[in-house]
């Protein structure tokens, strides 16, 4: 299976990316975790896209699809993948067709998760990140049991810049202006599968999972 996971930022695409790609035994690629992975590891990618994600906006495309380019490639993803945070804009779009047609490969699907505006504020800015394991947690939804303290490994929590108010609401019209527009081309293609986002991490992940299986039942037949 060749997925790409769309959304806005807060749906949970990371958390549902993870069961997604285990359930179908693929490569889960997240272009959000390898910048980060290089923000860290202090390479000039990180250093580069670094100012980018800190604004909220997006990394340069030629930049960005150089790196996935490079990842497509690799040998785990060749029987599949799921991808997500990329393409982030209909050109992006475009380079991700040339880029499988290269591999002699398409895409089978792209998933939408869907969550009203309100959530996704409240989730985003409600985010915590441990600053030893990367767990994430959720001042709300799921608190540690000491305020500012991991549970699994003891670490520090810390806010990530992007994730921010401020920041917050310039990565949701980032989202409206250049994502968006994804969805819309996906559709035209009847490649578009939409599922209903709100609710815990399970139920969402049941729905993405049945819409996803449902939907290659019936490719498989026609
Ligand atoms: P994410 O974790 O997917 O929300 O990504 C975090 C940040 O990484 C984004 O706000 C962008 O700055 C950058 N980024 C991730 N994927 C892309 C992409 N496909 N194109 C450009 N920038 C990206």
């Amino acid at each position: 299976m060749r997925l790409v996971l769309v959304g806005p930022p807060g749906a949970g695409k990371g958390t549902q990316a993870e069961f997604i790609a285990d359930r179908f035994s693929i490569p889960k690629i997240s272009t959000g975790d390898i910048f980060r992975a290089n923000v860290s590891g202090g390479t000039e990618l990180g250093k580069l896209a670094k100012q980018y994600m800190d604004a909220g906006d997006l990394v340069p495309d030629q930049v960005t699809i150089a790196m996935v380019r490079d990842r497509l490639s690799e040998p785990d993803a060749a029987a599949g993948f799921l991808l997500d945070g990329f393409p982030r804009n209909v050109a992006q779009a475009y380079e991700l067709d040339s880029l499988l047609g290269d591999l002699g490969n398409s895409l089978d699907v792209v998933l939408e998760l869907v969550v009203d505006h309100d959530e996704i504020v409240k989730r985003l800015s409600g985010r915590r990140t441990c600053r030893k394991c990367g767990h994430i947690w959720h001042v709300e939804y799921d608190p540690t049991k000491v305020d500012g303290v991991c549970d699994r490994c003891g670490g520090e929590l810390f806010q990530r810049d992007d994730d921010m108010a401020d920041t917050v609401r310039h990565r949701l019209d980032v989202y409206a202006e250049q994502t968006a527009p994804l969805i819309q081309f996906y559709d035209g293609r009847s490649q578009l599968l939409v599922v209903d986002a709100m609710g815990t991490v399970e139920d969402v992940t049941e729905r993405a999972i049945s819409a996803l299986v449902e939907s290659s039942e019936t490719a498989d037949q026609s």
